[in-house]
């Protein structure tokens, strides 16, 4: 079963090409990874999966579902930690949990125990009662990826995840994305560090100026793309 099949993706903002034809496969389970410099696309791209964004021209199924005519269904399996905080600033930590499960219809104890228990994988029960704007930059962050997880989505979308986050929480957060993918969430992840990519995915995929201009397993993509001659010139003071 393909978690992701996007063929011939296309976005234009007026004149403006964003994304230029792309096409891939995300298979259920895999652990992918979208490289490419600012500006790419990339965030475009998962904006036209999640439908944040209406898509030009192309097509885009999650497990099945194409996300234009089977919008509902396909976007109760797709979560997004997004590139920036969208919160509601007048909301508690716990309760942000609890009202993005109510987006998808979720309600009850079930909810407000999956709420408590994701606060406190992530590190967050001491801050459940207070509002976003008192949470540190690597908290937030760590709050997008709760709030993503409230209605465990099969595939879920981290939009450079670890952007600002300092060492620590890097590799925490890295070893909680690499355990949920262990358990089934299938994960896709856009990131400017390398390391990244190369630690956590199978496959990458890179994207420049709107098209996918590389597509490979991690370990093939980077041992192409890393090796280099460096020349010395040694001169005499
Ligand atoms: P970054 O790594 O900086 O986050 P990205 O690869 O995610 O970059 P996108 O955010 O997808 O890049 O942007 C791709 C292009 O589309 C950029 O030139 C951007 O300015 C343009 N763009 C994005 N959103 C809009 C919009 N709403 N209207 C017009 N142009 C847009």
């Amino acid at each position: 079963m393909l978690a992701l099949h996007i063929d011939g993706l296309v976005k234009r903002y007026g004149d403006f090409t964003a994304v230029d034809g792309i096409s891939f496969d995300v298979p259920e389970g895999e652990f992918f990874g979208l490289l490419g410099p600012n500006g790419a696309g990339k965030t475009t791209t998962i904006n036209s999966i999640v439908g944040l964004s209406k898509i030009t021209a192309g097509s885009i199924k999650l497990f099945g579902l194409d996300v234009t005519t089977d919008w509902r269904a396909a976007r109760r399996l797709v979560g997004l930690s997004p590139q920036e905080y969208n919160f509601d600033r007048y909301l508690s930590i716990r309760d942000i949990l609890i009202y993005q499960a109510g987006y998808y219809g979720l309600h009850g104890k079930a909810v407000r125990a999956r709420a408590d228990d994701l606060l406190e994988r992530f590190g967050l029960t001491s801050k459940a009662k207070q509002i976003y704007t008192r949470l540190s930059g690597g908290m937030k962050r760590r709050l997008t990826i709760a709030r993503a997880l409230m209605f465990e989505p099969k595939l879920l979308i981290l939009d450079e995840p670890t952007a600002g986050v300092d060492v620590e929480l890097r590799l925490e957060l890295w070893s909680f994305l690499r355990e949920l993918n262990r358990e089934g969430t299938t994960i896709i992840l856009t990131t400017h560090y390398l390391e990244e990519a190369e630690e956590l995915c199978s496959r990458i995929g890179i994207i420049e100026a709107g098209k996918l201009v590389a597509l490979e397993a991690t370990r093939k993509l980077i041992g192409e793309r890393t090796l280099q001659d460096v020349f010395l010139e040694l001169t005499r003071r």
